[in-house]
């Protein structure tokens, strides 16, 4: 596949700069600056001139768009779930992004809505076009499913409502399945919490030469304010919310961050959620009989996280949306992500303890995707087999060692042992190596190691876990265990005072990790450095710093 990658991805004209942001007060002036509203191919006018727009008719004669006076494109753009003949493009019109009469201060109205996919940044090379309706029921959010491309690519897109042009984002598909694959980089990463901070790694993420796919494990927003006002060096600008509206308005305002939208027009991103999309530590499997606020707010968070993010598939309903999904790339890997949100029960060993007991009944991940997973796991050829998770697989005792009994945190899969177990199982009847798993919630950088004993570091290693930082969730109180947990047998790594992403380069080979961090989370402009590298051969777990 490297015959197809891109050289260096130039900076473009219109992507923000950190000053230029600065420069302006209103929020919408990042957002501005990326969808400049460009003269031309305005309706009825054929758009491609000689090239692949030939075969492709155009779409627009057909459509009646909005004259809107200012760009409908303040949210930016994004791409995700990535096939191997296409992929997701995603936006969301809003003329006001934090309106609070209308979402987006939007009319009730559906609004036509242009698309457009091309090999090359200038669209001569038209491959897709479309229009799909933004409807004033999700938001008038758009999620288009690009099919029919050529697999291993990558391509450009853009959207369009009358003379409003969004920005122009990057999108791939993905090596067909089994296919010769040498090289693929993934940048995983977690919880932004935007009070904490700024997301200045976003901007480094959207300046990497070489990343194919980000992986995002979780706390996309986060639902109330750090009540510690030293921590908050910016200042959510929205209610806690708790109606479809109120999240509306959260993940519009979050997606107000120029850091962010540029990080999406990077490459295709593959989220899933934590608990903060929703609310702290909640269990999904409470039903609305049993907590019908906690459920509502379910089902509000549920429709508001889908309508900002591009993910493939029918919105959701009643709080119900299938979020675990698996994407092959290549003979390389199978990235397995989960949701261990959904359908956890509450964990009967409370928040934090010690030992849970092995038999505890609990659950983290519910029967069917249990079985999907074991099943995928048991089965999967390729080189790397990857779980994109949530929360921290490994056992993991927070104060150990010193005579005091080790504490757990049961929100982690320390909770669910069970689950854990089943996974471990998976492992270890079918022989499957070359087990990863990347974990994110615990606002840390971590690297370890799960053994088939847990706590005997003599025995065979079945999984080598990557904690991803967070990208600026602050969690310096745990930094007085930092020591403590690096003295684990099974931990390699750990800092809670770094921020960033993982990037994870795969090859046949080796898998390799570099931690690409941020330290400073009150400097835009904070300067980003190695904060380690690390290689895992193929065919050994664990992880050898390099
Ligand atoms: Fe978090
Ligand atoms: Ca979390």
């Amino acid at each position: 596949m490297s015959d197809d990658r891109d050289p260096v991805f130039p900076p473009r004209a219109g992507v923000l700069t950190r000053r230029s942001f600065l420069g302006h007060g209103a929020k919408v002036a990042g957002a501005a600056l990326l969808a400049p509203a460009l003269p031309g191919l305005l309706s009825g006018v054929a758009g491609c001139g000689d090239d692949g727009g030939g075969e492709l008719p155009d779409p627009r004669p057909d459509h009646t768009f909005p004259a809107y006076a200012t760009t409908p494109f303040t949210l930016g753009v994004a791409s995700g779930d990535p096939a191997a003949d296409g992929f997701v493009l995603w936006t969301r019109l809003a003329l006001d992004p934090l309106a609070t009469d209308t979402p987006g201060g939007m009319s009730a109205d559906d609004v036509p809505v242009y698309w457009e996919v091309a090999e090359d940044e200038a669209f001569e090379k038209l491959v897709a076009r479309g229009v799909e309706t933004a409807q004033a029921g999700y938001a008038h959010s758009v999620h288009v499913t690009v099919e029919g491309l050529r697999a291993d690519r990558w391509f450009f897109y853009r959207f369009e409502v009358g003379a409003h042009r969004s920005a122009v984002g990057r999108a791939r598909t993905l090596p067909k399945a089994g296919a010769s694959t040498d090289h693929f980089v993934l940048a995983v990463t977690s919880c932004q919490r935007y009070e904490h901070g700024y997301f200045a790694s976003h901007r480094y993420l959207a300046a990497e030469a070489d990343v194919d796919l980000v992986l995002f494990l979780g706390d996309y927003i986060y639902e109330y304010p750090d009540s510690d006002e030293e921590r908050n060096l910016r200042h959510d600008l929205t209610p806690s919310p708790r109606t479809l509206d109120e999240y509306r308005l959260r993940h519009a305002f979050y997606k107000t961050d120029p850091d962010l939208q540029a990080g999406h027009l990077r490459c295709p991103w593959v989220t899933i959620w934590d608990d903060h999309e929703v609310e702290n530590g909640y269990a999904g499997s409470v039903t609305a009989a049993e907590n019908p606020t906690s459920f509502a707010r379910r089902v509000a968070a549920y429709q508001a996280y889908w309508e900002h993010l591009p993910l493939r598939g029918a919105p959701p309903v009643e709080g119900v949306f299938q979020l675990y999904r698996d994407l092959v790339i290549g003979d390389l890997a199978q990235v397995f992500m989960l949701d261990t949100r959904q359908y956890r029960t509450v964990s009967p060993c409370g928040q934090i303890g010690s030992e849970c007991p092995a038999n505890v009944d609990s659950d983290i991940l519910g029967p069917a995707q249990e079985a999907w997973l074991t099943g995928g796991l048991a089965s999967s050829t390729a080189r790397w087999k990857v779980l994109g998770n949530q929360v921290v697989f490994a056992e993991m005792p927070l104060v150990a060692f010193d005579g005091a009994a080790p504490l757990y945190n049961y929100d982690q899969w320390d909770g669910y042992p069970s689950s854990r177990e089943a996974v471990l199982n998976a492992i270890r009847d079918h022989d499957v190596d070359n087990f990863l798993i990347v974990s994110g919630d615990v606002h840390s950088l971590g690297m370890g190691r799960v053994h088939d004993t847990a706590d005997d570091v003599t025995t065979p290693i079945l999984a080598t876990e990557i904690v991803a930082p967070s990208v600026n969730s602050d969690a310096s109180r745990v930094a007085p265990f930092e020591e403590r947990i690096l003295a684990v047998p099974w931990v390699d790594a750990f800092s809670v005072t770094v921020h960033g992403y993982a990037r994870l380069t795969l090859s046949h080979a080796e898998a390799r990790v570099d931690f690409m961090v941020v330290t400073d989370l009150g400097d835009p402009d904070a300067e980003q450095s190695v904060h380690s590298s690390w290689v895992i051969a193929d065919g050994v777990g664990g992880a050898v710093q390099v």
